[in-house]
């Protein structure tokens, strides 16, 4: 299945899984049930589990697996070794999850290389004990605490990793509840997420007292045919104006950045655009993040099995491995190509958006 040509699952009101299926544990806290609730309110199918085990029920055939898998929120507790949190370079001192999985279709997800299993969305119920857990690492940054530059953003929480929230919130309401919580957390703490959708209208208003950071995931235009089911950059962009002008502090993830032909002109584009979107909105405190391309054997394969024919580019060209320090290895730019893509990226971000701060380059 490829996900150029995929049909959006998702639209101004948020993505409409074809099949909730809600665990009995999930059930007995009142964020799960409200969750239910509104999946059924909205004419969505809720399976309510006799146990905690997920019975999938996928189809044999791999792309009608995959399709059923994408179409299907599953609503589980997560248990405590989920919530222990782990350092999250270079983007956070800490990985807090909402939830796991995306319901959107992109090519180059870095899900597939992360997450285990067919690609259902899972979503926690007990969003208040995964909260709650979070004042134990207040002050024990591992990552952006040690860095001088970035120490002013305190104790950080990325809430991206695993899931894009933002994808979620019109069914959980999960991310309204993290904002307005770490609005109401006094500390120097900084609740993060990165998100390819723009419904952000219900989080505009909320009590955020500056404690979330909203960044923008933004390819150029060009690249719409990787990221099926997502919502247009021009509208990413102009959340996050919405965002930046609620007082937010706000960002740009570039990510991941391919240098495929003409990229030059394709990110020079899409750097306009983005200062364009910003234009005239007072007082921004703005970050980028530049993530480059990147796979690794098993992302390449889950990839390819999932969107067969797609023309993301992720042969050996231009390549080189690179080893984690788990000993995982990945196939990254190489020297040459990672020097002409970071001088243009560090030299237009001067010349076109000179507020902006950049936070790293990977
Ligand atoms: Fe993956 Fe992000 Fe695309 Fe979702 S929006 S499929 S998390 S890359």
């Amino acid at each position: 299945m490829s996900s150029e040509g995929q049909a959006a699952r998702t639209d101004a009101a948020g993505w409409t899984p074809k099949r909730v299926l809600a665990t009995r544990s999930a059930l007995t806290f009142a964020h799960g049930r409200a969750i239910a609730e509104r999946a059924a309110a909205r004419g969505i199918e809720v399976v309510a589990l006799p146990g905690d085990r997920l019975s999938l029920d996928l189809s044999a055939d791999p792309r009608r697996a995959y399709a059923e898998a994408k179409a299907t929120l599953a609503l589980v507790v997560a248990p405590p070794s989920k919530r222990r949190l782990q350092p999250i370079a270079p983007s956070a001192d800490w990985r807090v999850d909402l939830a796991e999985g995306c319901p959107a279709h992109c090519g180059y997800c870095y899900l597939a290389g992360s997450l285990k299993g067919p690609p259902i969305t899972r979503v926690y119920a007990n969003l208040d004990e995964i909260l709650d857990g979070l004042s134990a690492y207040l002050g024990k940054g591992t990552v952006t605490s040690r860095s001088r530059s970035r120490a002013g953003e305190g104790t950080t929480f990325e809430a991206s990793c695993y899931t894009d929230p933002l994808a979620l919130e019109p069914l959980t309401g999960s991310l309204s509840a993290a904002i307005a919580w770490f609005g109401r957390w006094d500390a120097d703490v900084q609740l993060r997420f990165t998100t390819k959708f723009a419904n952000v209208t219900p989080l505009l208003a909320l009590d955020h007292a500056g404690r979330t950071r909203m960044r923008a995931s933004v390819n150029p235009r060009g690249f719409a045919r990787f990221e099926g089911g997502t919502a247009p950059v021009a509208r990413r962009l102009a959340a996050l104006r919405d965002m930046a002008a609620a007082g937010y502090p706000i960002g740009l993830t570039i990510a991941p950045i391919i240098a495929a032909e003409g990229w030059q002109a394709a990110y020079g584009a899409l750097l306009d655009e983005a200062a364009q979107a910003l234009e005239g909105v007072e007082h921004v405190d703005l970050t980028i993040e530049l993530i480059t391309h990147r796979f690794t054997a098993g992302s390449k394969g889950v990839l390819e099995s999932w969107y067969p024919g797609s023309a993301l580019d992720m042969t050996d060209a231009n390549r080189t491995t690179k080893r984690t320090k788990f000993g995982a290895e990945k196939q990254v730019y190489d020297a040459a190509t990672m020097r002409l893509l970071r001088t243009f990226f560090e030299e237009r971000i001067a010349a076109v958006l000179p507020r902006a701060r950049v936070l790293y380059w990977t």
